[in-house]
């Protein structure tokens, strides 16, 4: 058995890194984890802002799997340096607006200072080749171990066999015989690894917790990065928007947020501040945010968007309020119909 070695693990808290975390337990080598919180997460972010009933998030589960196998997990908030990452990324997007290469580059480099900090001689993570399409191809896997400056001492241990023998390995501090050849697409041979170890409760993989993977998050997330002013700077916010409601494209320079139920107009309100923020008076209805200069014209055009989607009948007239700039003003219209509407949303 390997002894005296201590390994710092990317705990995503899906069944990989669990058992990757477990196959160097098994070991003898002592694990500690690391979660990156991007601030893309999908149940993280539907938690945060109350629109998801889920109990747990993949935040409390990669402390749960530290939990269950008895290592602390520390929660590390990315946030704010991912901005850059996900406006700016060096190796370009993936299939949608997922900059998975930086993304994984990002996490290895801070895991690599997070190595020295904590005392551990190499980070493992439980990435398998060929499973997904863009992070984990043979030459994508080595680049990012040259990039994150981990080159030798990145530990894949579920395809461990399909890859160079590490530093890690040649040293003898991990032994490579113990470790497993996984590859492909298949999560059979991980599920009965699973079984295996006994465990029997784990979430889904954890690539479909990231909004930048949704190809309709990734629309809107193009839209905006096309149309945003010159020296405007990104905020979280402008990204977190994205996940809520239908967004509507009025022009270049105006853009509506549509609340499709009560929980996205509830949520809708706390983003009020600095943009233009409309409802039906006295009918049930969304809330609407605007964002940008409204013409007269054009905020008469959202009232009737807002009156579309209102449960008033297509020929009556509505009362909409409009909130700006600390003003209140109404306007009466007639809803737009609906084939109009339709081709504005961001689909
Ligand atoms: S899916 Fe999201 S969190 Fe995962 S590597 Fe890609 S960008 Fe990063």
């Amino acid at each position: 058995m390997v002894q005296n070695r201590r390994a710092l693990g990317l705990i995503s808290g899906g069944l990989d890194s669990t058992l990757a975390a477990r196959l160097l337990i098994e070991q003898g080598i002592e694990v500690r984890g690391i979660y990156f919180s991007t601030g893309f997460c999908i149940t993280d972010s539907l938690k945060k802002r109350g629109v998801s009933d889920e109990t747990s998030n993949l935040c409390s589960e990669a402390l749960k799997v530290g939990e269950d196998l008895a290592f602390a997990v520390n929660i590390v908030d990315v946030s704010k340096e991912y901005l850059d990452v996900v406006t700016n990324p060096r190796w370009g997007y993936g299939k949608n607006a997922n900059p998975c290469i930086d993304c994984r580059v990002m996490m290895f480099r801070k895991a690599k200072e997070m190595m020295e900090k904590v005392g551990a001689d190499f980070v493992f993570s439980g990435e398998v080749i060929g499973q997904r399409p863009m992070t984990q191809h043979r030459p994508t896997l080595r680049q990012m171990e040259k990039q994150s400056g981990l080159d030798g001492y990145l530990l894949r241990p579920l395809s461990a066999l399909k890859l160079a023998e590490t530093e890690v390995e040649r040293k003898g501090w991990v032994d490579r015989s113990k470790l497993k050849g996984f590859h492909g697409r298949t999560r059979r041979p991980q599920i009965e690894l699973a079984k295996e170890f006994g465990l029997t409760k784990y979430p889904q993989p954890a690539g479909g917790c990231c909004f930048l993977t949704d190809p309709v998050y990734g629309r809107k997330f193009f839209d905006f990065i096309r149309n945003l002013p010159e020296g405007r700077k990104v905020t979280h916010e402008d990204f977190d928007l994205l996940t809520l409601g239908r967004h509507l494209r009025l022009s270049e320079k105006v853009k509506m947020i549509v609340g499709r139920n009560e929980g996205e107009n509830n949520a809708l309100e706390n983003f009020a501040s600095g943009r233009t923020m409309m409802m039906p008076v006295e009918i049930p209805g969304p809330t609407a945010l605007i964002e940008g200069d409204l013409s007269r014209d054009e905020l008469q055009f959202a009232a009737q968007i807002v009156a579309r989607y209102s449960d008033a009948d297509a020929r009556d007239r509505v009362d909409v309020s409009c909130l700006r700039n600390g003003s209140e003003e109404q306007f009466t219209v007639e809803p737009l119909q609906p084939e109009q509407v339709a081709e504005l949303i961001l689909k």
